[in-house]
C-alpha cells in the first residue's frame, strides 16, 4: 500500500483517485477550487475506445447524430459510438462522492503551490498530477512552454435560447480560413454550449469569430449566460514520469489532436497511472502508450489532412466521407496498423496530405 497524493479534482484526478483507492492505496486528493466548478468544457463525453461505459451521472442524452456544416450541412449517424452529452458538474460531484466512499480524503479549496511540491514529493510515495495544462509539475521541472506550443485554443459561450432544432444531436461547423471548428452542444432545448476552437499556429481572433458563428447559426439574439475559454493540449508530453510524479489527463497533453476532447483520455490515463503504482510507476508510460498510440496516430493523420486541405476541399471530402460512410473507421480508430487508414486516404485521393 502506497501513500498517494492526487492533485486536481477533474476527470483525470478523480478517476485516478478512485482507481488507486480501489487498489488499496491510501489516497488524498487536493483540489484548488470546488469540484465541479469552473469547468471549461462543451461537455461531450466521447469515449473513443469504448472502454468507459455510460457516464455514472449527469447524463443529458445519448448523442444520435453529428450535424456537420461546411458549405452544405451533413448528418452523420453516431448512435453506435459511446458519445453522451453530460453535465460535468453533476458527473464530477458524483465521482467525488464515489471517491470519498472508497476512502479518498478529498480537500477542496486546497491549491498545491509550486513551492510545496518538492516537500510533498518527500511526504508521499507517489503524486499523480492531474492539475490540467500546464500542470504544476511543469513549473518545477521547467516544461510549461510545451503546452502552449502544442495546443488548440478555444472560447465558448453558455447560451440560453431555443435549441430544439438540434435535438439530441451535436452540431459542428467549419469556416473558411480556420483550421479548427465551431460547436453547438445543447444541454437541453433551452441551453447550449456554443464555442469555437483553432488548432492552427497562426493567431486567430476567436471571440470575433464566435460572433460570426452566432450570426451564421441564427443565434445572435440568444442570451449569453457565461463566457469561458481555454487550451486543449493536443500532444502527449514526451515524459510522463518525473521522479515520483505521474502526469495524467491534460497535464499529460492528452486531448484529441482531431477534436480536442480529453475527458476519456484523462480517465484512461488516471486508471493506468493508478495501476502502475504497484510497479513503482515504471510501466505507466509504456502501458498508456500501448493503449492510446494507435488512436492518437490515426487522429493525427486525419488532423493533418484537414489542416492541409482547407475549407473548400474539406467540404468535398466530408461529402464523400458521408456518402461512402468511410468516416466510420476514423470515429472508432481500433487496430494495430495504419495501413487501412492510409488506404482510405488513397481512395479519397488525399494521401499526399498525410
Ligand atoms: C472550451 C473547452 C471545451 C472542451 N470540450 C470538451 C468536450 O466537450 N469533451 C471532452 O472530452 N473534452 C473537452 N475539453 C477538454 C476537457 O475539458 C479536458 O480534456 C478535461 O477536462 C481534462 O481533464 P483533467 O482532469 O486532466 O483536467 P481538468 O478538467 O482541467 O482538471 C484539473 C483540475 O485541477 C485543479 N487544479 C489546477 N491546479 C491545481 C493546483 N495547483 N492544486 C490543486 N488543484 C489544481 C483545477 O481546479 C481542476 O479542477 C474541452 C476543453 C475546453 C477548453
Amino acid at each position: 500500500m502506497a501513500r498517494v497524493l492526487v492533485i486536481g479534482g477533474g476527470p483525470g484526478g478523480l478517476t485516478a483517485a478512485i482507481s488507486a483507492a480501489e487498489l488499496g492505496h491510501e489516497v488524498r486528493l487536493m483540489e484548488k477550487g470546488r469540484i465541479g466548478e469552473n469547468i471549461r468544457c462543451a461537455e461531450g463525453f466521447f469515449d473513443v475506445l469504448k472502454k468507459l461505459g455510460k457516464p455514472s451521472a449527469g447524463v443529458r442524452f445519448k448523442v444520435e447524430k453529428l450535424i456537420v456544416r461546411a458549405v452544405n450541412t451533413y448528418e452523420i449517424d453516431v448512435s453506435d459510438l459511446n458519445l453522451w452529452m453530460i453535465d460535468r458538474r453533476e458527473w464530477q460531484r458524483d465521482l467525488a462522492r464515489t471517491a470519498a466512499e472508497k476512502g479518498v480524503a478529498i480537500e477542496e479549496e486546497s491549491p498545491v503551490l509550486p513551492e510545496d511540491l518538492k516537500i510533498l514529493q518527500r511526504e508521499y510515495d507517489y503524486i499523480i498530477d492531474a492539475s490540467g495544462a500546464p500542470p504544476i509539475t511543469s513549473r518545477i521541472y521547467g516544461f510549461s512552454p510545451f503546452y502552449k506550443q502544442n495546443c488548440g485554443k478555444t472560447v465558448q459561450y453558455v447560451m440560453e435560447g431555443n435549441f430544439s432544432h438540434i435535438g439530441n444531436n451535436l452540431k459542428v461547423g467549419l469556416l473558411p480560413g480556420l483550421y479548427g471548428y465551431y460547436w453547438i452542444f445543447p444541454k437541453d432545448n433551452k441551453t447550449a454550449n456554443v464555442g469555437v476552437g483553432s488548432f492552427g499556429k497562426e493567431p486567430v481572433m476567436l471571440w470575433k469569430l464566435l460572433g460570426h458563428v452566432l450570426e451564421r447559426e441564427g443565434l445572435s439574439g440568444y442570451r449569453v449566460i457565461k463566457e469561458l475559454g481555454g487550451i486543449c493540449p493536443v500532444r502527449m508530453v514526451p515524459q510522463l514520469k518525473y521522479d515520483n510524479i505521474l502526469l495524467v489527463g491534460d497535464a499529460a497533453g492528452l486531448t484529441s489532436p482531431l477534436h480536442g476532447g480529453g475527458i476519456d483520455m484523462a480517465m484512461l490515463s488516471g486508471i493506468e497511472a493508478a495501476k502502475s503504482l504497484s510497479s513503482g510507476g515504471k510501466d505507466y508510460e509504456k502501458n498508456l502508450r500501448e493503449l492510446l498510440s494507435f488512436r492518437l496516430e490515426v487522429e493525427t493523420m486525419a488532423a493533418r489532412v484537414w489542416e492541409k486541405l482547407g475549407f473548400d476541399k474539406m467540404e468535398k471530402l466530408i461529402g464523400t466521407l458521408v456518402k461512402t460512410r468511410l468516416y466510420k473507421p476514423f470515429l472508432n480508430p481500433t487496430g494495430f496498423n495504419t495501413l487501412p487508414f492510409r488506404l482510405v486516404f488513397k481512395i479519397l485521393g488525399v494521401e499526399n496530405a498525410v
